[in-house]
């Protein structure tokens, strides 16, 4: 069946409850009371599940990160207060100081901050990878690596990585494969690929129209006999696997981070996250339509337009073959100069300026003077950043109407 229908069913039916209230409850507190002092204690080690304080887990939070995981095929979820606290959050429970990670593709501004400056402070030391440098990326692991971390879609350069070429590098040095997802919910599934966990910013096409923050990150079970999580690599990971079995990388990714960096969700952007997951699947196929239409047509008219399916785009062969969901909701135009960018997004009428991605509106944005900004010119460079480039987050408009506005703006 198509990945999309498949999902239609399960999100409303799981979202909505046959008994009682059918919208999910939002569960506002902060604390909650323990019946007993012994259910305090059981709540504390675990053996009772309910909810604690929420910053450590809270139910309509729970719910939310129960939808993720079952999405992806995850064992769980920890749902977070952004995409960056997800990333943070998944990162920070592997590494610790003198460890080394390895990042492929994109890179996403502040995922690249955080590898390279950020983290830098802290003593981990992150190498940067195109997604094709195949080679360099295995001669790049040695016994300090903790991570490979990959972006499913370059953003905002577009490449699209072999997701499954790379998880089975990771699988063969035994290292763990963290991928950013954001992009490309329900269109690619990285813990069937192979990847360890998945990250996810909900803020962008999962909640769907710029109403919450929020982020997830969802966890593979580790295997009953071998797992490269049992290893001297993850040594610390022993006494998580010895207490909760094949789910330990959540309570590792909870008591070694969420309860002590505190990037918690709130019930409020879990309700709100939920509304949007529950029509994901009806809106994710509209926008991949919708995008190699408008690619394809204000590429005829001239325009250099970066996104997979334009057959001169570098990875078109792999965009058809590994990616027959389409890879979200991005593409990007060069215009060239910086003028006439500007003047591009002074002139157009349906397109928002703003820096979000992934919203029922179409979305546009001058990606050098914003978000790379306070890049040097080297790093612009890797990043695939130009003076003209205008990133593009297409929206559930009439595609027709997208391109006559964007002909004329650029007249
Ligand atoms: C937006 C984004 C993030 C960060 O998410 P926030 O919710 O803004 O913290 C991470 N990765 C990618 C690919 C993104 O687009």
């Amino acid at each position: 069946m198509n990945k999309f229908e498949n999902y239609c069913t399960k999100f409303v039916q799981n979202i909505g409850s046959k008994e009682g209230a059918v919208s999910p409850t939002i569960v506002s507190s902060a604390s909650f009371a323990y019946e007993s002092p012994e259910t305090a204690e059981g709540i504390f080690n675990g053996s009772v599940k309910k909810p604690l304080y929420s910053r450590i887990g809270n139910p309509t939070t729970a719910k939310l990160e129960s939808i993720m995981a079952e999405m992806d095929g995850g064992i769980g979820a920890v749902a977070t207060s952004s995409g960056m606290g997800a990333t943070t959050l998944a990162v920070m429970s592997l590494v610790s100081k003198g460890d080394e990670m390895i990042s492929i593709g994109g890179l996403f501004g502040g995922t690249y901050s955080l590898f390279n400056e950020t983290l830098n402070r802290f003593g981990i030391k992150t190498h940067f990878f195109d997604v094709d440098e195949f080679e360099n990326i295995k001669n790049a692991i040695n016994t300090t690596t903790k991570i490979i971390f990959l972006e499913s879609v370059g953003n905002p350069n577009m490449r699209l990585p072999d997701i499954k070429r790379i998880a089975d590098i990771a699988k063969e040095a035994s290292v763990a494969l963290i991928v950013d997802n954001t992009i490309t919910p329900l269109s690619v599934s990285p813990l069937a690929l192979g990847a360890d966990i998945a990250v996810y910013s909900t803020t962008k096409i999962i909640s769907g129209n710029s109403s919450a923050l929020g982020g997830c990150a969802v966890f593979r079970a580790i295997n009953e006999n071998e797992d490269k999580f049992k290893s001297e690599r993850y040594a610390f990971l022993a006494k998580f696997i010895k207490g909760a079995g094949k789910t330990a990388l959540i309570p590792n990714a909870k008591k070694r981070v969420l309860r002590d960096f505190g990037m918690s969700a709130n019930a409020h952007a879990s309700y709100q996250t939920l509304l949007g997951l529950e029509t994901l699947a009806l809106r994710l196929p509209r926008i991949v339509k919708n995008i190699e239409i408008i690619a394809k047509e204000l590429a005829k008219n001239g325009l250099h337009v970066n996104h997979p399916s334009i057959e001169s785009h570098p990875h078109h062969q792999r965009y058809k073959q590994d990616f027959q969901y389409g890879c979200g909701t991005l593409l990007t135009i060069d215009m060239q100069t910086k003028e006439r960018a500007y003047d591009f997004l002074r002139k157009t009428k349906l397109a928002m300026i703003t820096a979000n991605i992934g919203d029922s509106r179409t979305l546009a944005l001058h990606m050098a003077s914003t978000i790379y900004s306070d890049f040097d010119e080297k790093t612009r460079k890797f990043l695939g950043i130009t003076e003209g480039l205008i990133r593009i987050s297409i929206g559930l408009e009439n595609p027709q109407d997208i391109i006559d506005d964007f002909l004329k703006a650029i007249k």
